[in-house]
C-alpha cells in the first residue's frame, strides 16, 4: 500500500521494496501462470455474436440489382457490401470498393501499386523519383510498419500527442523533404494510444497535400471507426469532405473492414478514395483478381440488413469488452496513479490500452512478464524497425481473455513495473 516514491526514497527503503516486491514476484513464478495479452483479437464470445451469418442465405444468390454473387466479377464488390464501406467510412457509395477479407491486404496493394505504377496515372510512381520516405506517428501498428519495410520505403517517426499525430512536426516536414510520399494514420482509437484525432489535426492533415512533393498519399486506417465503448464516443471529423474543401482529394485513401465487427478471419475489407485513385487501383487490382468474394458480401449486407443493426451489433461487441477494458485500467490506476512509474490513457474504444514505462524498462518488464507467465507484445512493436528509442511504450491488449484471466495478469504486470522500477532506481541510487 505504500507509494513507490522512487524519486525521494533512500537506499535502504529501495532495498525494502526491492526485497518485498521480489518475495511477490517469486510467489507468481510458483504459480505457473499462461496469460495471454498480446494480441489485438476479437474473444471468442465476440465472434459468435456474428455466427447467425452462417446459412443466412438460405439458397438465394441473388442481389437486389439481379447479381450472381456465386459467380466471377464485381472487381468493385456488389452495391449493398459498399454501402456498409460508406456507412462505416462516411464517403459516398460511389468512391467505396468492398474487397476481400482484409484491410492489411488492400493497404499493402494500394502501397505496392503506388509504389510501382503510381495512382494517379503515367509518371507518379514513386519509384521513379528515388527514395521512398513515409511519415510514421509513434507508437503505431506494427503491421503498417512491416509493409513499409518489405517494399524498401524508409520510415520516419513523428510524436503522437493527445489529438493525434504532433501536427507542427508533420508540417514541418513534409514541407522540407518532398521524398517524404505519405503518412500512416489511424485517426480513430488509434493502436495502440487510443486517440481520436482532433478536427483540427483532421483538417491539418487534409491539407498536406497542399505542402507536400508529387503524389502524396496519407494511408487514413480507419480500422476502429465503429468501435466504441462509450455510449456517448466521440466524433471523428470526415476526412473525405475536409479533402474536398481543401482541394486535395487525391491525397488520402481510406480503408476499414468488418474484421472486428464480425468474423476476424473472413469479414470483408473497405478502400474509400477519389475517383482517380481508385480508377488506378482497381487497374491493377484487374490483374490480381476476377472479383472479391461476393457470397460473403451478400452474407454479411443479409446480417446487417436492418435499420441500426450494425450499431446494435457493436454495443454488443462493447458490453463484452467493456469490462476487460475496465479491469486494466484499474489496476493500472490503483498502481500508479500516486506515483511516476509509468503513464497511460483511458481508451473510450478500439483494442488497446497504451502504456509508458518509465525510460529503459519497457523490455524489462515485458521479459519479466513473460517469465512469470503473463505474454506481453514485444517492447519495440509499436515502432518501426522494432526500435523503442525510449523503450519504455508497451502496447496492453485485453479482449481475448476473460476478465478473470486480464484481473491475473494485470496483477502481474503491475508488480513487474514496480520491481523493474525499483530495481532501475537502486542501480542509479
Ligand atoms: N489496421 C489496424 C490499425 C489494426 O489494428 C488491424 C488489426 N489489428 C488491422 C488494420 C487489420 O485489419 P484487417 O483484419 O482488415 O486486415
Amino acid at each position: 500500500d505504500t507509494t513507490l516514491n522512487l524519486s525521494n526514497a533512500s537506499v535502504e527503503q529501495l532495498q525494502e521494496w526491492k526485497q518485498q516486491l521480489s518475495a511477490e514476484y517469486d510467489n507468481v513464478l510458483a504459480r505457473k501462470l499462461n496469460l495471454d495479452l498480446t494480441r489485438g483479437k476479437p474473444s471468442a464470445e465476440q465472434l459468435s455474436l456474428s455466427d447467425a451469418m452462417d446459412g443466412i442465405l438460405a439458397g438465394d444468390y441473388i442481389t437486389a440489382s439481379g447479381i450472381d454473387v456465386r459467380n466471377y466479377g464485381g472487381l468493385e464488390g456488389i452495391p449493398e457490401a459498399r454501402a456498409i464501406g460508406s456507412d462505416i467510412l462516411g464517403v459516398p457509395v460511389e468512391n467505396v470498393l468492398a474487397g476481400g477479407n482484409s484491410s492489411l491486404t488492400l493497404m499493402y496493394q494500394t502501397m505496392a501499386i503506388a509504389h510501382q505504377f503510381g495512382l494517379a496515372g503515367e509518371g507518379s510512381a514513386w519509384s521513379q523519383e528515388g527514395t521512398v520516405k513515409f511519415l510514421c506517428p509513434v507508437p503505431g501498428y506494427d503491421r503498417h510498419y512491416s509493409v513499409c519495410e518489405h517494399l524498401g520505403i524508409e520510415m520516419l517517426t513523428v510524436a503522437m500527442t493527445s489529438t493525434g499525430p504532433d501536427m507542427d512536426q508533420v508540417e514541418k516536414m513534409i514541407a522540407a523533404d518532398p521524398s517524404i510520399k505519405g503518412m500512416w494514420c489511424v485517426p480513430k482509437y488509434s493502436n495502440p494510444t487510443g486517440v481520436v484525432y482532433s478536427d483540427e489535426t483532421v483538417e491539418r492533415i487534409a491539407n498536406l497535400g497542399n505542402i507536400a512533393g508529387k503524389n502524396f498519399r496519407v494511408f487514413w486506417d480507419n480500422a476502429y471507426a465503429i468501435h466504441d465503448l462509450s455510449d456517448n464516443p466521440v466524433a471523428l471529423a470526415n476526412i473525405f469532405e475536409a479533402c474536398k474543401a481543401a482541394g486535395t482529394e487525391d491525397s488520402v485513401i481510406q480503408f476499414a473492414s468488418t474484421s472486428k465487427v464480425t468474423h476476424a478471419g473472413s469479414g470483408v475489407a473497405f478502400i474509400a478514395a477519389s475517383d482517380t485513385n481508385l480508377k488506378f487501383f482497381k487497374l491493377a487490382l484487374g490483374f490480381m483478381t476476377i472479383g472479391p468474394d461476393k457470397v460473403n458480401q451478400l452474407r454479411h449486407a443479409k446480417f446487417f440488413a436492418a435499420d441500426g443493426a450494425l450499431s446494435a451489433h457493436m454495443a454488443k461487441h462493447a458490453a463484452i469488452i467493456k469490462p476487460r477494458f475496465a479491469s486494466v485500467l484499474k489496476h493500472l490506476e490503483a498502481a500508479f496513479s500516486d506515483n511516476d512509474l509509468g503513464e497511460w490513457e483511458s481508451a473510450d474504444g478500439g483494442y488497446f490500452i497504451s502504456f509508458d514505462t518509465r525510460p529503459g524498462l519497457a523490455q524489462k518488464v515485458v521479459k519479466l512478464a513473460g517469465d512469470a507467465g503473463v505474454k506481453l507484445t514485444p517492447a519495440g512493436a509499436t515502432f518501426p524497425y522494432g526500435k523503442d528509442p525510449q523503450d519504455s511504450n508497451i502496447r496492453i491488449a485485453p479482449t481475448v481473455p476473460t476478465v478473470d484471466q486480464v484481473e491475473e495478469a494485470m496483477q502481474v504486470f503491475v508488480l513487474c513495473v514496480k520491481l523493474a522500477s525499483v530495481e532501475q532506481a537502486l542501480a542509479n541510487s
